[in-house]
């Protein structure tokens, strides 16, 4: 009896790996000790979310409200200074994750190189119409001046946005990775217009 505790103890390594739910993950299953992040984690593994690109930003805060409060610190005061450093590596990454996955264009870039084989290679040249477009878009902002007009830009662009981030979603669903990363490109360009406008208002 005694001996085969023994054996059990040997073989245990904290080093559970199968699919559990979300926060559970963070533990060994057997001793409750933290384990050491896991290199490979996406993003929406470390914040308990499918890896899709639609998501409930409801969730992720709860979900990530929740991480954040199984590894503040408070709850390792009494626990080795391995187990504190580890929970401050998993601070920093779930902080980055949740960085990552609340901005749209983030988390498409995070999302597409998830999903992206080694042999995909990404045509970035960028239509010249739509460029020439852009820049012609840009001008028009800056030429801008009366707070009203600004605004209804803002709100056009922001519509704008909200069509693309759509698009994106259906890109991703299908697996057309060429058509989100081009999408994704024209999303940054319109939030980088956006952001522009933002700040001219006062
Ligand atoms: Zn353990």
């Amino acid at each position: 009896m005694f001996e085969a505790m023994s054996k059990e103890e040997k073989k245990h390594l904290c080093d559970v790996s199968d699919e559990g739910e979300g926060a559970s993950l963070l533990f060994c299953k057997i001793c409750g000790k933290l384990l050491a992040p896991r290199p490979d984690s996406s993003y929406f593994t470390v914040l308990g979310m499918r890896d899709t690109f639609p998501l409930n930003l409801q969730d992720l805060e709860k979900n990530y409200l929740a991480r954040q409060r199984l590894l503040h610190p408070d709850q390792f005061v009494l626990k080795s200074e391995e187990e504190r450093f580890e929970a401050q590596e998993h601070t920093i990454l779930l902080n980055e994750a949740y960085r990552t996955l609340k901005s749209p264009s983030l988390r498409g870039y995070h999302l597409l190189s998830l999903k992206k084989k080694k042999e995909d290679v990404f045509d970035k040249t960028q239509d010249p119409l739509f460029l020439m477009n852009m820049m012609e878009e840009r001008e028009q902002m800056e030429a801008l001046n009366t707070q009203n007009d600004i605004k209804e830009a803002s709100n056009r662009i922001k519509e704008h946005l909200q069509g693309l981030e759509k698009e994106m979603g259906e890109a991703f669903d299908v697996e057309n990775l060429q058509k989100a990363s081009q999408l994704l490109d024209h999303f940054q360009y319109r939030l980088q217009l956006y952001k522009l406008l933002q700040a001219k208002l006062l």
